[in-house]
């Protein structure tokens, strides 16, 4: 599954939406989340992100973001 961290705040650009096929992106407090259930790893949104803030959760650096998402992505 594909995480959302820090790096996503404030950005304006909602080209990663726009492309996933599930829809698995959230409206967070002031940055965007995914889904873990919902993502299917497909990988279309990460070269998207101008930001570079949509990574894998298999990168060391993003599994403190993955609870995160879940929450943020559950308040919908
Ligand atoms: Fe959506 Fe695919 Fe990105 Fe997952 S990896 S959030 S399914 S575009």
């Amino acid at each position: 599954t594909y995480i959302v961290n820090d790096a996503c705040i404030a950005c304006k650009y909602t080209d990663c939406v726009e492309v996933c096929p599930v829809d698995c992106f959230y409206e967070g407090e002031n940055m965007l989340v995914i889904h873990p259930d919902e993502c299917i790893d497909c990988g279309v949104c990460e070269p998207e992100c101008p930001a570079d803030a949509i990574r894998p959760d298999t990168d060391p650096e993003m599994e403190k973001w993955v609870e995160f998402n879940r929450k943020y992505s559950e308040l919908w």
